[in-house]
């Protein structure tokens, strides 16, 4: 398969073109749309949020979503031993956590002397929003370009377990780890508040998944109108690509917070087996990898080299195909008559 000959993306990417030289629309584009650091005002933003935080004297000045893989690990050491805000780490265990993944969790939480709560909604629900997400195109397009099924559904159930946390508890923002590989459009994407987009436009986006699981679904993935309404409304901020994103510093400092590299999951994740299910189907749903858009921002972004980035892309490694096939004949049978909820 031809790629664009800067990033990685591959010409039946959707949306984009590739050039006579071998370059794609996007990096034909890139040095006009993204300024190469971040702007200042997010910067200044970013410092007077945390200031008023502080300022309110609350038990929390941030809910952090906290997965217990490298980026929210760092992000936690980050927030608690460099900006010194009081967190509370919040972890939504979508059933496919990898075991080492907790001991992480413990390790860290512990170094770092920070409240921790695991939410875990009903398995059975979970189940079946996992496995409609990764079978049938049930998202439009424009979200499923940057990830697959299994993440569009797992990450939006994060955001809204975490802004719930952070309304009940009276807590000013949500922290994310994202990476500058995962803003996917603007850096307005960084900080924000959720409730910008109605809440008819939001519930839209799941409406074929609801359809297939049930209208249960809406309530893990999207806030109520009453929650919607909470003035003044959380921020969601992505500290990581504004403070400057260097993953060797990252994997530097973890070791010293008792984290190492879990090996029961995929190459691309550092914490869920259920991402290795999501790449497989999404492959053979899209043609394309899930993570090609995320490796290609990267390397435009000058964060990671072309090759490392394809490296990162070649699932030829056994370990995606034997941990996929393992969560889902885990999906299959958690959700069969016979051993399901309904048995
Ligand atoms: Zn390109």
């Amino acid at each position: 398969m031809r790629r664009c000959s800067v990033c990685v993306l591959p010409e039946n990417f959707p949306g984009i073109t590739i050039d006579q030289d071998g370059v794609c629309s996007l990096c034909r584009d890139f040095t006009a749309r993204h300024p190469p650091a971040p702007s200042a005002r997010l910067t200044d933003t970013l410092w007077s949020l945390l200031a008023d935080a502080k300022a309110r004297n609350h038990r929390y000045d941030a809910v952090v979503a906290f997965s217990g893989g490298k980026d929210s690990s760092y992000l936690l050491h980050l927030l608690a031993s460099r900006f010194g805000l009081r967190l509370l780490a919040v972890t939504f265990d979508n059933g496919f956590v990898s075991s080492a993944c907790f001991a992480n969790m413990r390790n860290v939480v512990s170094a770092l002397a920070v409240d921790h709560i695991v939410v875990r909604h009903r398995q059975d629900h979970m189940n079946a929003i996992f496995l409609e997400s990764a079978l049938s195109r049930v998202f439009p397009d424009h979200l499923t370009r940057f990830g697959s099924g299994v993440c569009i559904a797992c990450i939006r159930i994060v955001i809204t377990t975490m802004l719930r946390i952070a309304i009940e508890k009276n807590v000013p923002m949500v922290m994310l780890g994202n990476t500058p590989g995962q803003v996917l459009t603007s850096d307005e994407e960084l900080i924000f508040k959720d409730n910008v987009i109605p809440l008819p436009l939001r519930r839209q986006l799941f409406a074929r998944l609801a359809e297939r699981t049930g209208p249960w679904a809406y309530d893990y993935l999207t806030l109520s109108a009453v929650e919607y309404k909470t003035r003044p409304f959380p921020w969601i901020v992505s500290p990581l690509p504004i403070v400057g994103y260097d993953e060797n510093e990252i994997y530097r400092v973890l070791p010293d917070l008792g984290w190492s590299k879990p090996t029961d999951v995929d190459p691309s994740s550092t914490n869920c087996r259920l991402n290795a299910f999501g790449i497989i189907r999404h492959k053979n749903l899209y043609r394309f990898h899930p993570y090609d858009y995320e490796m290609s921002q990267l390397v435009r972004l000058g964060v990671l080299t072309r090759e490392a980035a394809l490296d990162k892309l070649n699932d030829h490694d056994d370990t995606v195909v034997d941990v996929a096939s393992a969560v889902e004949r885990d999906l299959m049978c958690r959700s069969c008559s016979r051993c399901g909820p309904g048995a």
